[in-house]
């Protein structure tokens, strides 16, 4: 079994769309082995999104992220990692096909609700950045 990082982005939690998303993805059978609350703090952050540091809308995405807190969950499943991601849709909110996540909730590249580890070593790496061992149920 695998586990995966879900991220319900601030935008989720304001429109109160975290049990909608929530349903999409326990529909399809995957189990919530871990979930809390957190605001993110900017450091934190800049370890998650190293890879966009370059880039001119940075600073957004730094604003955005911390605009009002989010959820994380820990998804345990068979091949969660791809499966999760096909069910969230492509960056853009507005390319998502209709009946994606982001294509029915998001709003554009940014306020695109959820936030999905994209492989086997980003699923690790983020289920140690968000949560304590203790946090995550066997
Ligand atoms: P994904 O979240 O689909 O894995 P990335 O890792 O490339 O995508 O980007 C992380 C997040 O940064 C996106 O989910 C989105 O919120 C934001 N982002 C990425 N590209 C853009 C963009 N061109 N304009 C605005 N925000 C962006």
């Amino acid at each position: 079994m695998e586990k995966t990082v879900v991220l319900l982005k601030p935008d989720c939690v304001q429109k109160g769309l975290m049990g909608e998303v929530i349903k999409r993805f326990e529909g399809e059978g995957f189990l919530v082995k871990g979930c809390k609350m957190m605001q993110l703090d900017e450091a934190l952050l800049r370890d998650h999104y190293a890879h966009l540091a370059d880039l001119p809308f940075f600073p957004e995405i730094l604003g955005f992220m911390q605009s009002a807190p989010i959820m994380a969950l820990a998804l345990e499943g068979d091949e969660v990692i791809q499966k999760v991601r096909d069910l969230i849709g492509p960056t853009d909110s507005t390319k998502a096909d209709p009946g994606t996540v982001r294509g029915d909730l998001g709003e554009d590249k940014m306020r695109n609700v959820v936030h999905a580890s994209d492989s086997a070593a980003s699923a690790q790496a983020e289920l140690n950045r968000f949560f304590d061992p203790s946090e995550l149920l066997q």
